[in-house]
C-alpha cells in the first residue's frame, strides 16, 4: 500500500485524488507517506490531492472521471465540491452494447432457506396479510382495522406474522387515463402480489374513485363483499359504499369478517427448505457518503453476483444514480435488446426531468455532499457498484414485476421511499440497504437489511444498522468477507432465523407512489 494504512484510500491507479478514512480527518500539515503532506484540514469522507491539478484537468476516481478542476489544485489540498465542475452526462446515442458481458460464473451450490412457497410459485420471507386499497378516502378506516386485527385477530392465527394496510395517496383526483399513469396503477396492483402476501389479495375500495378496485385485480374474477347473510368466503373486493353497509361500526365488521377469511388460508402456509435460488433481493442506498462506493456497496456486489450464481434474482435501481456511469454498465448487458431498453429508460428519465426544469444536480443532496460525494458523477460510479460483476439479464420499468433470474435493472427513482415501493412492485422478497449518513429505513412488508458504509455510523446507530461494512476502509475485513457475511445474512433472516434490526424495532416507512402523470 503506498499511502499510509487507515488514512486514506485511493480506489484505483489511475485516481489523482484519495479518500480520507480517519474519523477525525486530517490535520494541516499531517503527512500521509510517499511525500505527501495534507495542505489544510480535510474532513473525514472527504478527497484529497494526490498531486498537482491544473485547472481544467480531470479530477479522476475509481478511474473515471468525477469531473474538471475549477482551479489549480496543489498536492495535498482539500478537493471539496466546489472546486470540482460537473461533467457532461453521457451521450446516449453511441454507447457499446452487450460488448463485455461477464463470463459465465460458476454456480452456487447448496444454499437454502426456509420461505414460504405460493400458488404462483414465488416464494415469500414473511408470512403477512396485505390489505390492498384502491383510494385514499380509506386510508383512516383501514388503518383502524389493521390495528383491530393486530389486536384481536392475530392472537388467533400464529402462522401470520402480521398485517399491513396499503395505504397511498393515489386513486382518485388523478389523470386516470393519461399514458403515464400506467406506472402507480400497475404498482398498486404488483404489490398486492408479492410474495410476502401469500397470493391472498383483498381491495379495500370506497366506491366512486377513479381507480375502480377491479382494475387492482391481476385475471382474479371480481367477488364483492357485502354485509348480506351468506358473505362470499373468497370475497377480494369491499367498498365502503356499498349500501349494505350502515355507518361506521358496520363497514369495520364487514373488513373484519372478509379479512377472517384471508387470515385462515394465510394460517395454513408453511416454511418450507427453498433453494437460495428463490431469493428476490433488492439493492438500494440512501443517505451515501464518499465511503458507499470503496466498503457497503462493493460489498453489496460481491453478494449479488453470489445471488446471482445461486440462480436467484437481485435488482439494481436509481436511474439518477446510474445515468452518469451508464457507459459502464450497457457493455454488460447480455445483449443488444437489454442494451437499448436500458438506454430507453435513461432518456425517459431525461425527458421527465427536463419536463420539470430540474437537471441532474438536483441530486446529491447536502448530506451526501457533506459526506463528501462532489457531485452526482461520483456518487453514481459509488452506486453501480451494488450491481457487481454479473452480466444484465433484463430492465423493468418503474412498477413491473421482475420476469428473469439474474441481475436485472428495475427503473425507478433513486428516492429511498419511491424506489422501495417499486422493488416491492418487482417483486422483491428482501431488500438490503446502504447508508453511510444514516436512515432508520424500513418496510412493513419485506425485511430490509440496513448496511453502514462507515464504522463511525456503525458504532453510533449499533442497533439500527444491521452490518458494518466499514471495517473494509479500516482494514479489519475485507470486501468479500462482508459480501459473504451479508449472504448468510440474507438467507438466516429470509428465513425467520434472524430479524431485521428495523423489524425488532417497529421502525416502518409509508409506501410513496411514483405517480409521473398529472393531477386534476
Ligand atoms: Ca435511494
Amino acid at each position: 500500500m503506498p499511502y499510509s494504512e487507515g488514512k486514506i484510500i485511493k480506489v484505483h491507479p489511475d485516481d489523482n485524488v484519495a479518500i480520507v478514512v480517519e474519523a477525525g480527518g486530517l490535520a494541516e500539515g499531517q503527512g500521509l507517506g510517499e511525500g505527501l503532506i495534507a495542505k489544510g484540514n480535510v474532513p473525514q469522507g472527504h478527497k484529497i490531492a494526490l498531486s498537482d491539478i491544473q485547472v481544467d484537468e480531470p479530477i479522476v476516481r475509481y478511474g473515471e472521471v468525477i469531473g474538471n478542476a475549477v482551479a489549480a489544485i496543489a498536492q495535498g489540498e482539500h478537493v471539496d465540491e466546489a472546486r470540482v465542475r460537473l461533467p457532461q452526462a453521457p451521450l446516449l446515442g453511441d454507447l457499446p452494447l452487450a460488448t463485455r458481458p461477464a463470463p459465465a460464473a460458476e454456480p452456487l451450490e447448496g444454499y437454502t432457506f426456509e420461505g414460504f412457497r405460493n400458488p404462483d410459485g414465488s416464494v415469500g420471507t414473511r408470512n403477512v396479510l396485505g390489505i390492498t386499497t384502491s383510494v385514499q378516502c380509506v386510508a383512516g378506516i383501514v388503518e383502524y382495522v389493521v390495528q383491530r386485527i393486530k389486536r384481536e385477530l392475530l392472537p388467533q392465527y400464529p402462522n401470520v406474522d402480521d398485517v399491513v394496510g396499503l395505504n397511498h395517496s393515489y386513486g382518485c383526483g388523478v389523470a386516470i387515463n393519461a399514458p403515464a399513469a400506467i406506472v402507480p396503477i400497475r404498482t398498486l396492483k404488483n404489490i398486492s402480489l408479492n410474495p410476502n402476501f401469500g397470493n391472498e389479495v383483498m381491495v379495500i375500495g370506497l366506491g366512486c374513485e377513479k381507480l375502480q378496485p377491479s382494475t387492482l385485480l391481476d385475471e382474479q374474477p371480481v367477488r364483492i363483499y357485502s354485509n348480506t347473510e351468506a358473505a362470499d368466503p373468497e370475497a377480494n373486493v369491499l367498498s365502503l359504499q356499498d349500501e349494505s353497509f350502515e355507518g361506521f361500526g358496520d363497514m369495520v365488521d364487514g373488513i373484519l369478517a372478509m379479512a377472517k377469511h384471508h387470515l385462515e388460508r394465510l394460517n395454513n402456509r408453511r416454511r418450507e427448505t427453498c433453494p437460495a435460488s428463490e431469493l428476490a433481493v433488492g439493492m438500494q442506498c440512501g443517505g451515501s457518503d464518499a465511503f458507499s462506493g470503496v466498503t457497503a456497496n462493493p460489498a453489496v456486489g460481491f453478494a449479488t453476483d453470489l445471488i446471482v450464481r445461486a440462480g436467484g434474482s437481485v435488482m439494481f435501481s436509481e436511474v439518477t444514480e446510474v445515468r452518469d456511469a451508464i457507459h459502464l454498465l450497457t457493455p454488460r448487458t447480455i445483449n443488444e435488446e437489454v442494451g437499448t431498453a436500458l438506454i430507453e429508460q435513461m432518456d425517459w428519465y431525461d425527458q421527465y426531468l427536463a419536463q420539470g426544469q430540474a437537471d441532474r444536480s438536483a441530486n446529491p443532496s447536502p448530506g451526501n455532499k457533506r459526506g463528501g460525494l462532489s457531485n452526482v458523477v461520483e456518487k453514481a460510479l459509488g452506486s453501480v457498484i451494488k450491481s457487481g460483476n454479473s452480466p444484465i439479464v433484463d430492465v423493468i420499468g418503474p412498477g413491473e414485476r421482475l420476469r428473469r433470474k439474474g441481475l436485472t435493472f428495475a427503473a425507478t427513482p433513486a428516492s429511498d421511499f419511491i424506489c422501495g415501493t417499486l422493488q416491492l412492485a418487482a417483486g422483491m422478497n428482501l431488500q438490503v440497504f446502504t447508508t453511510g449518513r444514516g436512515t432508520p429505513y424500513g418496510l412493513p412488508m419485506v425485511p430490509v437489511l440496513k448496511v453502514s458504509t462507515n464504522s463511525t455510523l456503525g458504532k453510533r446507530w449499533h442497533d439500527i444498522i444491521d452490518l458494518d461494512a466499514g471495517r473494509i476502509a479500516t482494514g479489519d475485513a475485507s470486501i468479500e468477507d462482508v459480501g459473504w457475511e451479508l449472504f448468510h445474512l440474507i438467507l438466516d433472516v429470509a428465513s425467520g432465523r434472524k430479524q431485521a434490526a428495523a423489524d425488532r424495532l417497529g421502525i416502518h416507512n409509508d409506501l410513496v407512489l411514483f405517480n409521473p402523470a398529472p393531477v386534476t
